[in-house]
């Protein structure tokens, strides 16, 4: 097995995660079967226990991890589903020696930060190399070098690559600012930061470059003689349009026959054909559709927005790029849309996404309603279906009162109510990882739109009607009112295999209006976009907004 860490210098978000999926869509595409696998240096457990607005999104797996938002571009990227081996927190590590040393694990050894914590990390490392049969792990140190938090991983790349020194590489992906004042690209951040990782003892074996323009011949001969280079192995990243670019830009850079070279593997194949097409296909897209998304996540600004939706904003253009389409994607404040609910008539589709607590829950209702009137396009994703049921029962079942006993417990009619195995948990206070989460099957019902658009958009295997999606919820549709909202035009047209659990609502007298109880968004690759989001984007399109 050969290794590749990936690290970042100067400033966190120039694209370390993207780069890291980038390298491994490059090295399959070459031929190498491939694990990613991000180490995050905080002390938390899993991504789940932390707010969307200081993590960005929790990227839920097939098999219920509860994970950081780079697994969801690794997973876009590679096309593959992961599992919990691709993803480590110091919190995992730090309790698993803990957990060890108390079984007396270590033999009365005494345990000590160096060298057990490191060798817990290389022990993740093959772990997550195992599960995928993989003859390359990319191991993305989560952070910046100079951080205190994250030095043992650094610590677990100079161990291994002193066991192992012709199978272990370091990429250093680092930033050359270009300060408006002087109009000139400036190499010394990055030169200090690869000081920095030497002091580690870690030389970077190819540093990736980034910055808002391509770095010219002169910062290049410089960066590689004070990082002790060859020039070739400075790879030029500057900023790109879309992330989809980044592979591409790399590939022509020479990235990844500079990355074989080194590890002295052979190409098997070239194969970048599909996503150079998607590639065009953004490039090309002309015609705009217009969608806003109602939430609340926005405390920091959009670029916490952003953070906190990104794999509903991927499948978005995924599904529109892969018809031709642009998208146009509008934050909507759930808290201030009462002020000006007519707003919603400037978007060609609504969606309410996933979302906790009771929190500008008003605005999110009344959007809902506002689309189910006026026959906009409205996807509801877990918490916009639950939602979506509330307003029903409010207001076409004449419910007045109707809640999820999430934001009221005592409400006289409980459509959205706690799964009774998660009433247990809370009173425990027991939080972390215990909600519904991963990848459950789900039956479609024959003649709806949610079949059709499965069947259409090619994700039913012949024959059958069931589906997977995953899942992140503690509540679920009460099935006390299931005849009442049937009665009245509401359809379920997904549930549990074995009928319990209402997975998807729609109404059939509006062009599209889907609820779903799990995360489509999380299954959408650029590649293979979701079918409800290819449904949706395409009703989407037919609304006329006018002049
Ligand atoms: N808060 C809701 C629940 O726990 C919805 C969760 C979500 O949208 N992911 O059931």
């Amino acid at each position: 097995m050969k290794y590749i860490f990936v690290s970042g210098g100067v400033i966190s978000g120039i694209g370390k995660g993207i780069s890291t999926a980038s390298v491994a869509l490059l090295l399959k595409s070459a031929g190498y079967k491939v694990a990613p696998l991000k180490i995050d240096p905080y002390l938390n457990v899993d991504a789940g226990t932390m707010n969307p607005v200081h993590h960005g999104e929790v990227f839920v797996l097939d098999d219920g991890s509860e994970t950081d938002q780079d697994l969801g571009n690794y997973e876009r990227f590679l096309g593959e589903p992961l599992n919990k081996t691709n993803y480590a927190t110091s919190g995992q590590v730090y309790l698993s020696v803990i957990q060890r040393e108390r079984s007396l694990g270590y033999n009365g050894d005494c345990v000590e930060a160096v060298p057990h914590i490191p060798e817990e990390i290389i022990k993740r490392i093959n772990e997550a190399g195992k599960s995928h049969n993989a003859d390359i792990v990319i191991i993305e140190i989560g952070g910046t070098v100079g951080e205190m938090q994250n030095v043992f991983i650094f610590e677990a790349n100079r161990i291994l690559k002193m066991k192992k020194p012709n199978d272990v590489l370091h990429i250093h992906l680092s930033y050359l600012p270009i300060p408006p004042s002087l109009g000139e690209m400036k190499s010394k951040p990055v030169q200090m930061s690869v000081k920095e990782l030497n002091s580690m003892g870690i030389q970077p074996d190819i540093l990736l470059a980034r910055s808002g323009v391509p770095v010219d011949e002169i910062r290049r001969k410089k960066l590689a003689l004070f990082c002790s280079l060859p020039p070739e192995d400075i790879i030029s990243a500057p900023d790109v349009k879309n992330i989809y670019e980044v592979p591409i830009n790399y590939e022509d850079e020479g990235l990844s026959a500079r990355i074989l070279k080194k590890l002295k593997l052979k190409r098997k194949h070239k194969d970048l054909v599909q996503w150079r097409d998607f590639e065009n296909k953004i490039v090309s897209a002309k015609k705009v559709v217009k969608i806003g998304i109602v939430g609340k996540y926005f405390t920091t600004g959009d670029f916490t927005l952003a953070d906190s939706y990104i794999s509903v904003i991927e499948a978005l253009k995924h599904a529109s790029y892969n018809q031709n389409l642009k998208p146009e994607i509008t934050w909507i404040d759930s808290g201030k849309l009462l002020e000006d609910i007519k707003q919603l008539k400037n978007y060609q589709g609504i969606i309410v996404p996933g979302g906790f607590g009771s929190r500008d829950i008003d605005g999110k209702i009344e959007a809902i309603k506002y689309c189910r009137e006026n026959k906009i396009p409205y996807f509801g994703l877990c918490y916009g279906m639950q939602l979506a049921c509330v307003e029903y029962a409010r207001n076409v079942l004449g419910l007045k009162s109707a809640n999820t006993t999430e934001i009221d417990p005592k409400t006289k009619y409980p459509v959205i109510h706690i799964m009774p195995d998660q009433e247990k948990k809370l009173l425990l206070k027991n939080y972390g990882g215990t909600m519904r989460l991963g990848a459950w099957d789900c039956l479609l019902k024959k003649g709806s739109l949610a079949r059709k658009l499965y069947d259409t958009f090619g994700k039913l295997s012949a024959g059958t009607d069931q589906i997977s999606e995953r899942h992140r919820h503690r509540y679920e549709f009460n099935n006390e009112f299931l005849e009442k909202f049937l009665d009245s035009g509401l359809k379920i047209s997904g549930t549990s295999p074995d009928g319990k659990l209402v997975e998807i609502v729609e109404l059939s007298d509006h062009p599209f209006f889907i609820g779903t109880q799990f995360h489509p968004e999380l299954k959408s690759r650029p590649l293979g976009p979701h079918p409800l989001f290819m449904g949706f984007v395409k009703e989407a399109n037919k609304i006329n907004l006018g002049a």
